[in-house]
């Protein structure tokens, strides 16, 4: 079973009862109990109330909607954005209007669950390229085909923290005429100056054709969201099926909590720099101590170690010290890379920090695995 949650997120949570330091969430800013937040939230209930009670295309479009699709949209230097009720919503709703039958789709083999099913929902032929492998995208984008085609790619990859060659991708698209579809679940709010992400990082608004993103993550609300043209955006309101059929839009106290991070990062960036100086010191310290993190570049930290028994042990005696990291195995990544799983947060201070590198560098060298 689960674990149990009794306390806030947050860089120590009260997990099945005990108090432990959390290297598990993806709360990379820390704003997922922050007070404006909060605030914003319990606001927008007395304004609102709880539940949303319809769709937004019938009567559920609540002012607070509007507002933050407008302030997304300015956040993401885009012309408009549409907020879905999550970021799996979001990629199961935007592919299939984007392609359909007779089309193709190009998709990295690791590309996050909802993009697959986006692309099984289009119902166009898929061709999955290995992970990040250029060289056979270009095959595959060579090959001629009828239709319309879609590259589509997580921009940061949430099991190895690695980062898509945005660029070369888009200079592909470009050359095969392909759509270029981008999702940042794990970019916004991290990457990028004031975290407005991995296109911006790259400075490739202009290359990519739709962005989808989560309210999840970073921004500490929930929520998911898809970032494009102004037309783009009014063809997909009638016809997003995880938009128009859900009687579940996001609540306004999470649109409201999502606004306020928007808010709060958009010409602050202490907590992004923060984040990075945290990853900065815990990558350094799992390097220097021989550790394999993989092709991390991102606040996620794979500490590999090859073997599942080995990566559950790590994580269950991690846990003993007061420590918590997820152990992650086949079939979520491939066999002999099983690794614990660090998720660095603006909210860690040093000495969580120091503990948790400690602990690691401990127990692995125990394990004999350094
Ligand atoms: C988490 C994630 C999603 C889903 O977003 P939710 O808002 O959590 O539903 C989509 N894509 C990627 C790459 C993710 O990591």
């Amino acid at each position: 079973m689960y674990r149990t949650l009794y306390s806030p997120q947050g860089a120590h949570i009260n997990l099945d009862g005990r108090d432990i330091i959390n290297m598990a969430s993806n709360n990379y800013l820390g704003l997922a109990n922050d007070p404006d937040l909060v605030a914003a939230a319990k606001a927008a209930i007395d304004t609102y109330g709880v539940g949303p009670s319809a769709s937004r295309n019938i009567v559920g479009n609540f002012a607070v909607h509007d507002e933050l699709e407008e302030a997304l949209a300015k956040f993401k230097g885009v012309e408009a954005v549409l907020v879905f009720n999550s970021g799996v919503a979001a990629n199961t709703g935007v592919i299939p209007v984007l392609v359909g039958k007779g089309d193709t789709i190009y998709s990295d083999e690791l590309n996050h669950g909802s993009i697959i099913d986006g692309c099984r929902l289009s119902r166009a032929t898929v061709k999955v390229y290995p992970h990040m492998d250029l060289a056979a995208l270009e095959e595959m984008l060579k090959e001629p085909t009828d239709g319309k085609k879609l590259l589509v790619a997580d921009a940061v990859f949430s099991m190895d923290g690695d980062l898509a060659p945005l660029p070369e991708m888009a200079a592909l698209a470009e050359k095969y005429g392909a759509m270029f579809m981008v999702d940042d679940a794990h970019g916004d709010g991290v990457m990028g100056p004031y975290g407005k992400g991995t296109v911006e990082h790259f400075h490739l608004r202009d290359k990519v054709t739709v962005e989808t993103g989560s309210l999840s993550k970073a921004f500490g609300a929930a929520g998911g969201f898809v970032a494009g043209s102004k037309a783009f955006i009014e063809e997909l309101r009638p016809k997003a099926r995880s938009f128009i059929f859900t009687a579940s839009p996001l609540a306004p106290c999470l649109t409201a909590a999502a606004l306020a991070a928007i808010q709060k990062i958009a010409d602050d960036d202490t907590l992004v720099t923060r984040l990075w100086e945290n990853r900065a010191y815990f990558a350094k310290r799992m390097e220097d101590a021989g550790l394999n993190i993989g092709s991390t570049v991102t606040p996620v930290i794979p500490v590999i170690v090859g073997d599942a028994e080995k990566a559950e042990e790590l994580s269950a005696r991690l846990y003993e010290k007061g420590v918590y990291a997820q152990a992650i195995k086949f079939p979520v990544v491939p066999r002999g890379t099983a690794r614990l799983r660090i998720m660095i947060s603006a909210a860690h201070s040093k000495a969580d920090l120091e503990k948790a590198a400690d602990a690691i560098i401990e127990i692995t060298k125990e394990m004999g695995i350094i």
